[in-house]
């Protein structure tokens, strides 16, 4: 995709002839095309609910051998369980291994779809749904826009051009999307456009409420108490990010254990870190492997993230990014402060 510069400093979105493109991808399908929905990998709201919705839509307007899926264990973490289109799902190692086309939700580069990559190039044709700005362009056809608050933003686009029409099913995903992103509609991305789009989601009758204990309001008592234990050992660091401050924590998939835990629980708790209010920057640090580490950032707005988590060797928004890091605890910690200490601020 060119990247044209616009004012805010984000590329521009997606021009006119991809998204005629990306119709025509879906449109011209014969009646028996294999059609192969692959979200990012530790898929979250946005990357679930955009490729469930959209999948959704995509069986009203008569693609009949549908399949999704995403990298890893075929574990949905039970946030997301009961959203319509889960029926859609499959284990990575049963999709379709020739698709005639694959579309990608809410994935900034190919390293995001793991072991799923080879269908990029086994496929027919390939289209990228997404809005990280770091979007490589790795589809054949590429819908990024930056300026999107979530995925499901294009995605909703995409039906519309397509004639889907919207219903509660379709909605529900989109919806969970939005909010996941928009941090239930908290964060700068959430422009009148968004509560736009959420006005017409809601119309179709889905529950706001129920969606939302559903998804960021209810985890088990074991989940609490672990919250509970990491965030007693956060520790900030005033001085850090050239004095705009971070705090950061970590958990262990030991403590997972000691508390009879899955590992998706923890992705909530940035959200009670990144509240501290004497840091602008924050980091959990979650244990993914022997020494491997999945590590998430927030800005409240003075550091550009990305380009830390860029650095080291992942990608996100400017706000919030992530990367996996590799090694002992104590050296990661020791990359992230010294990114940070010469992180690009961003322009107040
Ligand atoms: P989270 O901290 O919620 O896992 O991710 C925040 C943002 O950073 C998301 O936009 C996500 O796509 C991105 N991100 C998280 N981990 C990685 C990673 O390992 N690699 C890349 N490229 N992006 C990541
Ligand atoms: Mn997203």
């Amino acid at each position: 995709m060119t990247e044209v510069a616009v004012a805010g400093g984000l590329p521009a979105g997606p021009a006119e002839s991809e998204w005629a493109a990306a119709v025509a991808a879906v449109r011209d399908l014969p009646a028996d095309a294999r059609v192969l929905l692959i979200c990012h990998v530790n898929p979250d709201g946005d990357a679930l609910g955009s490729m469930l919705g959209f999948g959704l839509g995509l069986r009203q307007l008569g693609v009949r051998d549908l399949q999704a899926t995403f990298p890893g264990p075929p574990e949905v973490p039970e946030p997301f369980r009961w959203m319509p289109g889960v029926e859609l799902l499959v284990p990575q190692d049963d999709t379709y291994p020739d698709p005639d086309l694959v579309i990608c939700f809410d994935a900034a580069s190919e390293s995001r779809l793991g072991d799923l990559v080879g269908r990029l190039d086994t496929a027919g044709t390939s289209l990228v749904l997404d809005h990280h700005a770091s979007n490589t362009g790795f589809g054949r056809i590429n819908l990024v826009d930056p300026h999107a608050a979530a995925t499901s933003v294009v995605a909703l686009e995409l039906l519309d051009r397509l004639g889907a029409t919207l219903d509660a099913e379709v909605a529900t995903g989109l919806y969970v999307a939005l909010t996941t992103d928009t941090g239930s509609f908290r964060f700068e991305a959430t422009t009148p456009a968004v509560h736009r789009m959420a006005a017409r989601l809601l119309a179709t009758g889905i529950r706001p409420g129920d969606i939302s204990r559903r998804v960021f309001d209810t985890r088990p008592f074991g989940a609490v108490r672990l919250f509970g234990e990491v965030l007693g050992r956060a520790t900030l660091e005033p001085a850090a990010a050239a004095g705009h401050g971070l705090v950061w924590t970590y958990a262990t998939r030991e403590d997972l254990v000691r508390h009879d835990q899955p590992a998706y629980v923890l992705e909530a708790l940035i959200d009670s870190v990144r509240c501290t209010e004497e840091a602008d920057v924050s980091c959990v640090i979650k244990q993914a492997g022997e020494a491997e580490w999945a590590v998430s950032l927030r800005s409240k707005g003075a550091v550009d993230v990305s380009a830390v988590a860029v650095a080291l060797g992942g990608g996100g928004h400017r706000f919030a990014a992530g990367f996996t890091g590799r090694g002992a605890l104590d050296e990661l910690v020791g990359r992230i402060r010294a990114e940070l200490a010469t992180a690009t601020l961003v322009a107040p």
